[in-house]
């Protein structure tokens, strides 16, 4: 048989590899493009793309009139790293829900920051404990506020975020939420969710190019943070008077990924917004799932569990699997995928978020199938 996929591989419309990645993610010819122009950070009309992005953002949580967005420079850490620090004060005390990586860096960043942190946490592949932080509350009136993530990338498990703000609001506590790699794909609704600040950033389920994060604010809870920050580039509270006072950021713009992610924007209404993307990114992780365990692999997480956003999958116990073989496998078919992150056991992660569907989702299966050929693959089922 010949191998086509090796003489031709598989390959965006603009020539590049597929991202199955948890970011950066495959973009957009469109949302690349946009990207072709040079705008000075005073410029009428780049003040004026800063203004409709920071409304529009706040539209998409259903937010209000009380609600802000605070937009700022780097990748998607800083801006977790700017939320945690504008918004717990010195003499503070914020409880982490942890259940993965990105849960246990807000404990890096809080450690860093020398604000008091308490942490609660579950294994990677069970979700966050309402009822024990319910338990926490009530014994520890000192927790001012609750820090979460909405999914964790490690695994790609979803936690109980309305949950965790009910139970969080009715104790009168503050909640801090990471959705970085859930905002834009799954609802998160500032009607329902009671949040003082969610972060996101404008390459994972929003599809722009890297570069920025943003944190959406209740307008009351950040007029209070000011002089919180220990740190003068991740000051929230500057930058959002810098924004209101004359719309313009604090430091040098990232420009291009501002119009990068205005373009993403209008493409993500076009396709009906959080509902329409996130039926993609389902109908992504459902082939994706089914298609490996038919060829024998088993995922970490049970379904019920599992955001249609990243899938974390045992490596095979078969002598003949070795990931970095697998890897190079796939990328020459075009396909670029990543390793694993968990703690306890042997993974990788393939990601169903991005410019992809169904159409790559299918590529990629088969050149999983051609791969394991390669490598000898047999049994692709987990160590007993
Ligand atoms: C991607 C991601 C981040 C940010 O990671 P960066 O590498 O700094 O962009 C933070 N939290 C979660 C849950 C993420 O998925």
């Amino acid at each position: 048989m010949t191998d086509r996929r090796l003489v031709q591989p598989a390959a965006s419309p603009d020539g590049d590899p597929w991202l199955l990645t948890p970011g950066p993610l495959t973009t957009s010819s469109t949302v690349k493009r946009a990207m072709l122009h040079d705008y000075g950070s005073r410029d009428i009309d780049f003040i004026e793309v800063n203004a409709r992005i920071r409304n529009d953002l706040v539209g998409i949580v259903n937010g209000n009139h009380n609600h802000v967005c605070v937009p700022l420079q780097g990748s998607g850490t800083f801006i977790v790293e700017a939320m945690l620090t504008t918004f717990i004060p010195r003499q503070g005390k914020v409880l982490l829900l942890i259940n993965g990586a990105y849960g246990r860096r807000m404990a890096d960043i809080c450690l860093a920051h020398q604000r008091t942190f308490e942490t609660q946490q579950t294994p990677e592949d069970v979700p966050v404990d309402p009822d024990r932080l319910d338990r926490t509350l009530a014994k520890d009136p000192g927790i001012s506020h609750v820090g979460v993530v909405h999914c964790e990338t490690t695994t790609g498990i979803l936690n109980p975020i309305s949950t965790i703000s009910q139970i969080t609001a009715r104790h009168g506590r503050a909640l801090l939420i990471d959705a970085m790699s859930t905002f834009g794909a799954l609802p998160l609704d500032a009607v329902d969710i009671r949040f003082d600040a969610v972060v996101a950033s404008s390459n994972k389920c929003l599809e722009g190019s890297p570069g920025m994060g943003f944190c959406i604010a209740r307008r009351d809870a950040l007029v209070g943070t000011r002089d919180n920050a220990g740190s003068v580039v991740l000051d929230l509270h500057k930058q959002w008077r810098s924004m209101e006072d004359n719309g313009q950021w604090r430091f040098t713009p990232p420009t291009h990924t501002v119009l990068a992610l205005a373009q993403a924007l209008t493409e993500f209404h076009a396709e009906g917004g959080v509902q329409g993307r996130g039926e993609r990114y389902r109908r992504n992780c459902k082939m994706l799932v089914n298609g490996m365990r038919e060829m024998g692999f088993q995922t970490l997480l049970p379904d019920n569990l599992q955001a249609p956003v990243i899938i974390t999958f045992l490596v095979p116990a078969d002598p003949h699997f070795q990931f970095e073989s697998f890897y190079d496998a796939l990328r020459q078919r075009g396909y670029v995928i990543y390793p694993g992150k968990l703690t306890s056991a042997d993974s990788f992660r393939i990601g169903c978020i991005g410019r992809i569907t169904t159409d790559e989702i299918r590529g990629v299966l088969q050149a999983v199938r051609e791969a394991l050929a390669t490598l000898n693959v047999n049994n692709c089922g987990p160590s007993p």
